[in-house]
């Protein structure tokens, strides 16, 4: 009997093991945002990924609101940003009271283009000198930002790098992983995203003074003091020890998790390589290596006979979640005043492309069944 169960991009993939440390939270009734499972999550991540250091939060808005907040970031300042990503990378500026200048992406990662990072970095030191304070850049759907073009201007020009590897825990770059590159990293555990505590995230850092000072301010910036004082402002963004919990038992199969996702994207390129305007985002070379949190496809209606909204439309009619690429920032009506240096590169994206169901719990069947509704689509 056939099922129509509805196929989402990326749904929570549970392991199992989730339920043991969460159990043990309750056990010891460390019902907390903090714990052992916190303390055992922010080591594992920080092992994993290659950082010193690692703060379990709330969010991973959080994590780069206090990145931002370490960096001294205040009213005024300026800080560059991908503008081809998720609101979240933008957001925690804009709290700060400072102004986000966007930078377009590169064809070959869809990422920061490093061309452009530097004609902004050389033109805001040459009209007055006050250099932005922070590079934020993301590695969307799992990609690799070009790093090592990308920290050798930044060091050129003494700006922090922050990494947003919300999207990309997993994935690395000549062989060193996403979120150890920065001055700091941030990642987020979102339902969606390819390991999940429900909601949270993690601040990353080799800076030990970095990662202590964000504990702090994420638990009400409290002073030593018996008594609660307080002389500066605080927030409440630590994450809960049960929570953490599911982080442990999500962070024993990430490597299965990355495995998977790519598998998927491998299923997708391979099924569907012959056909005539459809095309995928490869890794440029061998230094890239991707989690392929999501598979991305970049449509040429001309060729293929049809758009990326009525595909999306098409899907939904048979019960597929698809989605389109991000919606750059400097297009958002919010963000749109900002400045920006722009190449066209992710307004096409964003036209031309669609993301696929890429869950790591999807079942063959299930992969299948997507690969022959889009080739329906397509008239085959
Ligand atoms: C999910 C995401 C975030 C934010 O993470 P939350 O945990 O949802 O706050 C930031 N940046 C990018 C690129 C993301 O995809």
């Amino acid at each position: 009997m056939t099922t129509n169960k509805r196929i989402y991009l990326s749904s929570p993939h549970m392991s199992g093991h989730e339920q043991k440390f969460v159990k043990e939270a309750f056990d010891q009734n460390w019902v907390a945002p903090l714990g052992p499972n916190v303390n055992a999550f922010e080591e594992t991540l920080a092992a994993y990924c290659g950082a010193n250091h690692a703060a379990a939060l709330s969010a991973g808005t959080a994590a780069l609101h206090l990145a931002l907040i370490m960096l001294g970031i205040q009213a005024g300042d300026e800080v560059l940003v991908s503008t081809f990503t998720f609101s979240a990378s933008v957001n925690p500026i804009v709290y700060q009271g400072a102004t986000p200048v966007f930078v377009d992406s590169e064809n070959q990662t869809w990422n920061m283009d490093p061309v452009l990072l530097e004609k902004a970095l050389k033109e805001r030191k040459e009209n007055g000198g006050t250099m932005p304070k922070a590079i934020i850049v993301v590695h969307l759907y799992g990609m690799p930002a070009n790093m090592d073009r990308i920290m050798e201007i930044a060091d050129r020009y003494h700006v922090p790098v922050v990494e947003d590897a919300a999207e990309a825990l997993g994935s690395s770059f000549n062989g060193k992983k996403l979120g150890s590159f920065g001055a700091m990293s941030i990642l987020s555990f979102n339902g969606n995203k390819i390991i999940t505590t429900s909601g949270g995230g993690a601040l990353l850092s080799n800076r030990q003074e970095w990662i202590d000072k964000a504990r702090f301010l994420a638990t009400q910036a409290r002073d030593p003091a018996p008594h609660y004082q307080h002389s500066q402002i605080g927030y409440n963004y630590r994450m809960s020890n049960v929570l953490a919990g599911i982080g442990r038992g999500q962070m024993e199969v990430i490597e299965q998790r990355v495995a998977k996702r790519r598998e998927i994207f491998q299923y997708y390129k391979q099924n569907l390589k012959d056909v005539s305007g459809i095309s995928f985002l490869e890794e440029p070379d061998e230094r890239y290596f991707s989690n392929r949190w999501l598979t991305t496809v970049l449509i040429d209606e001309s060729k293929l006979g049809i758009s990326p909204q009525k595909l999306q439309e098409e899907l939904e009619k048979v019960n597929i979640e698809t989605r389109p690429l991000w919606k750059p920032m400097h297009l958002q009506p919010v963000f749109e005043h900002y400045p920006k240096y722009l190449n066209g590169v992710s307004e096409k994206l964003f036209e031309c492309g669609l993301c696929l169901p890429s869950g790591s719990n999807m079942s063959d069947s299930q992969l299948a069944k997507v690969l022959l509704a889009l080739t329906a689509c397509f008239g085959m």
